[in-house]
């Protein structure tokens, strides 16, 4: 291949958390050629955007890449943003209202940029890249990604494309209210998915427990950092406190899967977050709640088949490679 041919064949995806940056280049086949990950710099606006163009300059040099050769970078922000103008509007992590971030990184690298919300990166990247293909390999038409991590999120692409809604807000299933006046969650609401599943909200439950007197192994464990993934470890080992806490998230999220399910009828619902990178209690819990699903709903069970249900492909690499399937097209993969 020449240089010629090789113009402007690559991307870089940038995965904007708020305590770290993820940056890669990329190449026409979605393999990551390069990983950079930096620290956020929250310290105002203006210095978020220079560590991401660090970031995207450090990856550029790890993978051995020139300017000539990148036809963009995509970015996901972990909020709201106009995809159109480039703006990040909210984003709580970084501090952002109204960020010109397209344009504050075009003018400082001098190449294309776009944005998106990070969920709606990871659902793109699973979709063009990971377990959003089907058996034929080729992609889904409608799909759902289901993140289970720090937070709780859905986004749907329907036809192809990536489904925003009138406000980008479509897909917002962790904060619908499961449990009318249960916990409060952090958008002020109570009893939503996020406040009941999502993995701050297993350990805030384990920690009420114990402190309230419930025998459980977690009482070993420092309760100021106790996760989910502790959860599920004290259950490898009999803990019954762990387990009905983690079966109970499991219910509500299976009650989510079931509502995307016959919402959308899609031919794939990918679970991606640091919940969902690998088999573990609460994966099994949603499974066995979906079954029950298909016991009880005639019409769930004309839209389910057995390989519905998937767990993310990419993993750690899914928001760079989602960044970069912003700019990605059809011809490309
Ligand atoms: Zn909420």
């Amino acid at each position: 291949m020449t240089m010629q041919e090789n113009a402007e064949s690559l991307l870089v995806g940038v995965d904007v958390g708020g305590t770290k940056i993820a940056a890669g280049v990329v190449d026409a086949r979605g393999q990551v050629l390069s990983r950079v990950q930096i620290p956020t710099d929250t310290d105002g606006a203006e210095k978020t955007l220079q560590s991401i163009a660090t970031g995207i300059v450090e990856t550029m040099r790890a993978a051995g890449v020139e300017r000539e050769q990148i036809r963009g970078i995509g970015l996901g922000i972990p909020g709201e943003v106009n995809p159109e103008s480039g703006v990040g509007l909210f984003a709580a992590n970084l501090h952002w209202r109204n960020v010109p971030v397209k344009r504050w990184l075009e003018d400082a690298l001098g190449m294309p940029c776009a944005i998106e919300n990070d969920v709606s990166v990871a659902a793109l990247g699973e979709h063009l890249y990971g377990a959003g293909r089907t058996e034929r390999d080729s992609k889904a038409d409608t799909m759902v990604y289901l993140s289970l991590g720090t937070g709780v999120a859905a986004k749907a692409i329907i036809g192809g494309k990536l489904h925003r809604g009138s406000h980008g807000l479509a897909g917002e299933i962790g904060h619908t209210v499961f449990v009318p006046d249960g916990p409060l969650c952090a958008c002020g609401a109570r009893g939503c998915l996020e406040a009941l599943a999502a993995g701050p909200a297993l350990a805030k439950r384990a920690r009420e427990a114990i402190q309230a007197g419930h025998v459980s192994l977690l009482q070993e464990q420092d309760q100021a950092t106790l996760t989910a993934h502790h959860l599920f470890s004290a259950i490898a080992q009999g803990d019954n406190l762990s387990r009905q806490i983690v079966a109970g998230a499991a219910t509500h999220l299976a009650y989510a899967v079931y509502l995307l399910a016959m919402t959308f009828d899609p031919q794939v619902i990918v679970l991606g977050g640091g919940l969902a990178h690998e088999e573990n209690p609460l994966i099994e819990g949603i499974r066995a709640g979906v079954a029950q699903w298909i016991e009880r709903s005639p019409v769930f069970r004309v839209i389910w088949h057995a390989n519905m249900l998937r767990l993310t492909a990419l993993k750690r690499d899914v928001g760079i490679l989602g960044a970069a399937a912003l700019l990605a097209d059809g011809e490309t993969v």
